[in-house]
């Protein structure tokens, strides 16, 4: 497969190399889609302090799952999702508080681990969500402001792989206009 690797600040090669192949727990996702968000700007600027190079940028992204591992469902093969960028460990102090987002040893795809700038990409099954094509269409949600009980709604499209750039805010208390 192909992959674009940052080897360090501004030094941006695109390779071919051996396609990975999921893992016990883990799928095999063919990107669809992927953006570039100004993470991945500083990223390859080299002022992110967080990245450790080299690496394959790019964690906002959609696919199809190619392939999964041992213990893996294996109906999930041809579904369509996004993929929750963050990896924690489940078993340091803030994890074991509740606090996984501030894992001690967290590592974020396209920043510690390997990122989406690639034909196929291989995650852990408990990472993926999956997508329902045009649940609502983006004016919607802008114009009449999406009240909360739809976040479902709002929240698949904002992971549609057509609109994977689309970004919007979603503020508590949100009302319908109409
Ligand atoms: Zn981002
Ligand atoms: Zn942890």
């Amino acid at each position: 497969m192909k992959r674009a690797l940052l080897k360090g600040p501004r030094d941006l090669v695109v390779e071919e190399v051996t396609d990975p192949a999921a893992g016990p727990g883990e799928v095999l996702v063919r990107v669809s889609a992927c953006d570039i968000c100004r993470s991945d700007v500083h990223t390859y600027t080299g002022i992110h302090p967080f990245v450790i190079y080299p690496v394959v940028p790019g964690h906002e992204f959609s696919g199809t799952i190619e392939s999964v591992g041992a213990g893996v469902e294996t109906e999930l093969v041809g579904a369509r999702v996004s993929v929750e960028p963050s990896f924690y460990c489940g078993v340091c102090r803030q994890c074991l508080s509740g606090r996984d987002n501030i894992c001690a040893n967290l590592r974020v795809i396209g920043f510690q681990a390997p990122g989406a700038m690639c034909e196929l990409l291989t995650v852990p099954a408990n990472r993926i969500h999956l997508l329902v094509r045009r649940a609502i269409e983006p004016a919607d949600f802008i114009t009449h402001r999406i009240p909360l009980e739809n976040i479902e709604d709002a929240y698949r499209l904002l992971l549609d792989p057509d609109r994977n750039t689309f970004k919007v805010l979603i503020e508590p208390g949100a009302r319908d206009a109409e």
